[in-house]
């Protein structure tokens, strides 16, 4: 098994790798090849949040912890309803710092086992899906380029394992005990693995839906040459009485610039 400091210097040089690629050989900003650079590394730690409890497992909920609130804070508050006001954004990311730092360390210390689930393929499809899905940005290109960071940096861990379970005598390969309990699909228990699938069957339900591919209602055809509307409910709260939208283009951005100052995470 590869130790956390091996795991954080193997998927940072990764990330360094998928960064300067993102920046100089896609065209993506220099930040946000910085930002998709970070993702892989921290990807690489993340399949050994099922050991909680040890060093690493504490400094990677700490972390997660911190970055967790960032990500989502914007979703929470558009699914409260809540007003994207500095003291509440506040509030909501120490009471989310707390959340996922203690109530999920403690939930995953409680059910999980280490090489378990966490240490899987569907693992690392579920967590590409929940950045690409709560990940802050209205370029589909972007998410991509961050679901992509976080799922290169797992799989870098998912092989790491791997090879470390491998033991060379002169040209003759010897297999660990652990050979294999990293990059799997299934675990030898079926509870861990259906909820597993279960999540990830959820994930991409979401993801399939946000992308447009199924819808949960059915869907107003558009005219040719008309662009459709979201729905009333999906506008801003601020926006939602005083705001007459003169046409479909500038309706999607009619919040002044000024009434979101007092957010910078939703500009
Ligand atoms: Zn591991």
């Amino acid at each position: 098994m590869a130790s956390f400091y091996e795991h954080i210097a193997f998927s940072s040089l990764l990330g360094l790798g998928y960064g300067l690629g993102a920046t100089f050989g896609l065209e993506f900003t220099p930040v946000q090849g910085a930002l998709a650079g970070y993702l892989a590394a921290f990807g690489g730690m993340l399949p050994d949040l099922d050991s909680p409890n040890g060093k690493p497992g504490r400094e990677l909920f700490a972390l997660t912890g911190a970055l967790a609130p960032l990500v989502s804070i914007g979703h929470v508050l558009r699914v409260t309803g809540l007003e994207p006001k500095t003291e509440t954004v506040m509030l909501l990311i120490v009471a989310m710092y707390f959340f996922f730092r203690y109530g999920v360390a403690w939930l995953v210390h409680k059910f999980s086992v280490h090489r378990g689930m966490f240490h899987s393929f569907p693992a690392m499809a579920i967590v590409a899906e929940a950045v690409f899905l709560l990940y802050p940005s209205d370029s589909r290109s972007v998410q991509m380029l961050m679901a992509g960071a976080i799922a290169c940096g797992f799989f870098s861990h998912l092989l790491l394992d791997e090879i470390y379970a491998i033991q060379w005598q002169g040209v003759i390969p010897k297999f660990k005990k652990s050979f294999g309990t990293a990059m799997k699909f299934t675990s030898n228990k079926a509870g861990p693995t259906i909820l597993t699938y279960g999540l990830l069957a959820a994930t991409t339900f979401i993801l399939l839906q946000d992308i447009g591919f199924v819808s949960a209602s059915p869907i107003e055809q558009p005219v040719a040459g008309e662009e459709v509307l979201p729905p009333d409910d999906f506008a801003p709260v601020d926006a939602r009485d005083e705001v007459i939208a003169p046409d479909p283009v500038t309706r999607s951005v009619a919040v002044p610039r000024e009434e979101l100052d007092d957010a910078p995470l939703f500009q």
